[in-house]
């Protein structure tokens, strides 16, 4: 190849279907797809949009994504997912930005803590789960980082930065890297290193991951990989401890992984008082269908791919919901999974 081949004809794929990339299997079509394996390529793919004057659009595992049924053709869409790094220093845990959270469960498992055990089977990948703030019952990812780096897509050098994640302004689905332009690269976590086995065995699971668990953005995959890898702990003397056993009961029961879909929809409005969920029930709306969509009727708040659905019926359901709701409770919910 020649040494003048630009990042973004070296990195991209050509033509592909952005539904391979999203745990809700929709989307069009994209002019050009990047998987970044390190900082050095994704830094010069930006660079490269930049000098050419192409959009980029940046995302992890596309677990809360809704992609457009027809993209726009010039736009370069950069997925963090085959970014999956995991270092130790100073006794400190640095984990790259496309490592998927629920592997930080395992690490917690591996080192006998149970600070982690919140990120089993929660979909996506450390990056957004800083940028969305996620959380499962009353763990959020903001309670185990400790420094964020990130680059500054406005600073010319596009070199890395730093912040500690008391000025990230985090609080509920919430983070200070929803108002500026910086791309997640990775963070220390605040849960120390346990032990060389713990270093070991994290270390091996990393080119599993990358070879066999996590292409493409399939729920069903997620979630076997997964579970098939906590089997492997509880064989080699980690017990699956209970706070996992329920993760396992409560998303197989709530059907997280049978349908495509990108989890909830709209985030939880605490002013009122009552989750999304139950007040799409009380209207009666889970169950209602259109197109190739279906408001789950396990779950309110998830709306999920039944059959081939395009973007539009995904946004109608959201349109339903958000009308009955501002007009039986008199507030308008806000989405939660990121419009593209
Ligand atoms: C079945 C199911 C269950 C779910 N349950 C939960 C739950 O319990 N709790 C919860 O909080 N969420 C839940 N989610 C939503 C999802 O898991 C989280 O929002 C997760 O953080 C998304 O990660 P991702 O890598 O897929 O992000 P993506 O969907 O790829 O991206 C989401 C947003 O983050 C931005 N982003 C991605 N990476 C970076 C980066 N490195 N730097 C800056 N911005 C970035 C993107 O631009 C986009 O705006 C669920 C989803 C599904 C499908």
């Amino acid at each position: 190849m020649s040494l003048h081949t630009s990042a973004v004809e070296r990195l991209c794929l050509r033509d592909i279907p952005l539904s391979s990339y999203s745990t809700y299997g929709i989307g069009g079509a994209a002019n050009y797809v990047a998987l970044p394996e390190t900082i050095d390529d994704l830094t010069a793919l930006y660079q490269d949009c930049k000098q050419k004057g192409l959009p980029w659009y940046t995302f992890g595992m596309g677990s809360n994504i809704l992609f457009p049924d027809q993209p726009s053709k010039d736009m370069v869409f950069i997925s963090l997912k085959r970014f999956t790094e995991l270092k130790v220093d100073r006794g400190k845990w640095f984990v790259s930005a496309g490592t998927p959270m629920s592997m930080l469960s395992l690490m917690g498992l591996s080192g006998g803590t149970d600070l982690l055990d919140f990120t089993f089977l929660l979909p996506g990948c450390l990056g957004a789960g800083i940028y969305m703030n996620a959380k499962y019952n009353q763990g959020q990812i903001c309670d185990i980082i400790d420094t964020v780096y990130y680059i500054d897509l406005s600073s010319p050098s596009l070199s890395v930065q730093s912040i500690h994640s008391s000025a990230c302004d985090f609080a509920y689905k919430q983070s200070i890297f929803q108002h500026h332009p910086w791309i997640i690269v990775g963070a220390d976590l605040s849960v120390p290193v346990q032990s060389e086995e713990q270093i070991q065995y994290m270390s091996s699971l990393v080119p599993v991951w990358k070879d066999r668990g996590n292409h493409p953005s399939s729920l069903p995959h997620f979630f076997s990989f997964f579970l098939g890898e906590v089997h492997a702990l509880a064989g080699n003397g980690f017990a699956t401890p209970q706070s996992m056993l329920d993760v396992i009961k409560y998303r197989t029961g709530k059907r997280h992984f049978d349908y495509p879909s990108c989890g909830s929809v709209f985030k939880n409005n605490y002013d009122y008082g009552v989750a999304t969920g139950s007040l799409v029930e009380q209207l009666n709306l889970k169950g209602l269908e259109h197109g190739g969509a279906i408001i789950s009727p396990h779950h309110g708040n998830m709306i999920l791919n039944q059959n081939q659905a395009k973007a539009s019926d995904i946004l109608y359901l959201m349109d339903v919901i958000t009308e009955a709701i501002e007009r039986k409770f008199g507030f308008v919910p806000e989405p939660e999974i990121v419009l593209v």
